[in-house]
């Protein structure tokens, strides 16, 4: 059975306790990995060994960063398939898109190779004064993910975070920690010196908590729950911490009557239902106008019922399982409260035909929601595509901007008025126009509202991990 271990000071090593966990795959619930968990005092000497590592890391030429995180992403390429299968079989992504996950990852770490060596500054002068001002790297750096996209948003943290200057130490999901670990392994492989980056496993109220209450991460990068962000925040709070929280999402997405119906409807089915709907910028609310809606549902419906749910493993698969027991009790959930008070299963609805074992669902196409439904108002995290009529812009907007999270918003209309309009009235981080993911890493990710604080990706991502530093010279 496969081994993940954690890196520490440049060591694989197991925990101090000796203790391993298994890691089970969705599909089948046999066990698949087994996974050296860490306590407090793993999390400690992790940070211990950041700490030790930074002076240096931080003040050799940021030209020889660039060049490690190339060639860290290089072996990640290299080690792409078992990386991706390791994903696959631990939290249930199709396989096609565990690869591509992996991928995007390494071309990440290549963005922000490049991205640390624009660290440019500012120049003023002032009579018989001159100030310039500098970036510099804030510090270890703790990094906190969850299980749904578990390699890509560590490459969004450790990108820039390594490529700024700092040291870090990450914490992957105990439910999906072994290929985090494997890119980890990976990155540390081009020959990072000890300490830079390490990697620790365990519960997130133990070690995850000690790597944000414990005083040596002068930052915190988060990505989950907004329940556990909440608490990072009030307890980063006693050290005056920085912190980015990438937080769920409750994504609208507005059909207009001149939209091109095909594409929103095909943009609906993947956004709603790709990796089982396990995504905070998942279409999460569709409404759409009146006078389309069963034209546009009746679409949906016919690619809904296309998707291929199989084995993750089998390349033409779509849809896999959920990566839980706890995930797809929470969906039926919210479905039966919204069928209570008074929603329509137009398809799904109910675990497959034919899957004894696995945590697989229907994706599932609702109608006659409203806003009293758990469904359109709590991050479901599962694949439900809720559809609402609405009669004029004026109500979607208001609609689309009834909810607490703000983190992605879909527009699908051809008039471009209407598309400006729109985008501009919509409280999210992020606002798709006529286009079915609002990821670039060219430009910044994060959320408004209780989606979060702070931004990932772009030149602004990179910020995040540096403080500004004013030298004034006297003449
Ligand atoms: P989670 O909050 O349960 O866990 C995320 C990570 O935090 C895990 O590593 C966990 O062990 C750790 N953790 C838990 N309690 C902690 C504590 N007290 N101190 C420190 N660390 C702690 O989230 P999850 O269930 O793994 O992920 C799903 C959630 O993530 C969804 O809400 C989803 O919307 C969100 N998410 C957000 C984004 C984004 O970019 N905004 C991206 C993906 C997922």
């Amino acid at each position: 059975m496969y081994r993940s271990m954690m890196l520490i000071n440049g060591e694989r090593v197991e925990g101090a306790s000796g203790r391993y966990d298994l890691i089970h795959n969705p599909a089948n619930q046999e066990a698949v990995a087994e996974v050296a968990i860490g306590d407090v005092i793993d999390a400690v000497k992790a940070l211990e060994s950041a700490q030790r590592a930074f002076p240096g890391w931080s003040s050799i030429p940021a030209t020889k960063r660039c060049t490690l995180l190339h060639d860290a992403a290089e072996i990640v390429r290299e080690r792409a398939d078992n990386i991706a299968k390791l994903l696959t079989m631990e939290m249930g992504k199709p396989i096609r898109d565990s690869r591509r996950e992996v991928l995007s990852a390494a071309d990440s770490l290549d963005y922000f190779a490049e991205e640390g060596l624009r660290n440019i500054g500012e120049w003023i002068s002032a009579g018989d004064t001159r100030s310039i001002v500098v970036r510099q790297p804030v510090g270890v750096v703790s990094l906190i993910t969850p299980w749904n996209y578990p390699v890509e948003l560590l490459a969004w943290k450790v990108g820039p975070a390594l490529a700024a200057g700092c040291t870090a130490v990450a914490k992957p999901s105990s439910l999906a920690p072994v290929a985090a670990t494997e890119f980890v392994m990976a990155i540390n492989d081009a020959g990072l010196p000890p300490g830079v980056m390490n990697i620790v496993h365990g519960s997130g109220d133990t070690i995850g908590a000690e790597l944000v209450k414990n005083p040596i991460p002068r930052k915190i990068s988060f990505t989950g729950e907004t329940s556990t962000g909440r608490w990072i925040m009030g307890t980063a709070a006693e050290y005056l911490k920085r912190i980015s929280l990438e937080l769920g999402g409750h994504a609208p997405m507005i059909v207009f009557d001149d939209a091109d119906i095909d594409t929103a409807a095909g943009a609906c089915v993947r956004r709603a239902f790709g990796n089982m709907g396990q995504v905070c910028i998942s279409v999460n609310r569709v409404y759409v106008d009146e006078s389309i809606a069963e034209d546009f549902t009746e679409k949906v419906i016919r690619r809904t019922l296309e998707l291929r749910i199989g084995d993750p493993l089998d390349p033409d698969v779509d849809l896999g399982p959920m990566v839980s027991e706890a995930q797809r009790r929470k969906t039926r959930e919210h479905i039966e409260d919204a069928v209570d008070r008074g929603a329509n299963i137009l398809c799904g609805g109910r675990e497959p035909e034919g899957f004894t074992r696995g945590y697989y669902f229907m994706p599932t196409v609702l109608t006659d929601v409203d806003h009293t439904m758990r469904i359109m108002r709590e991050e479901t995290f599962g694949p439900v595509a809720p559809i609402m009529r609405f009669r004029d812009e004026e109500e979607a907007v208001r609609l689309a901007n009834d909810t607490e999270y703000g983190l992605a918003a879909y527009v699908y209309t051809n008039s471009l008025s209407r598309a400006v309009r729109t985008a501009e009235r919509l409280e999210a981080g992020s606002v798709g126009v006529n286009v079915g993911s609002v990821i670039d890493r060219h430009a910044p990710f994060g959320g408004w509202k209780q989606s979060g604080i702070g931004r990932e990706l772009s030149h602004r991502g990179i910020e995040e991990y540096m403080e500004i530093k004013h030298i004034r010279l006297g003449l």
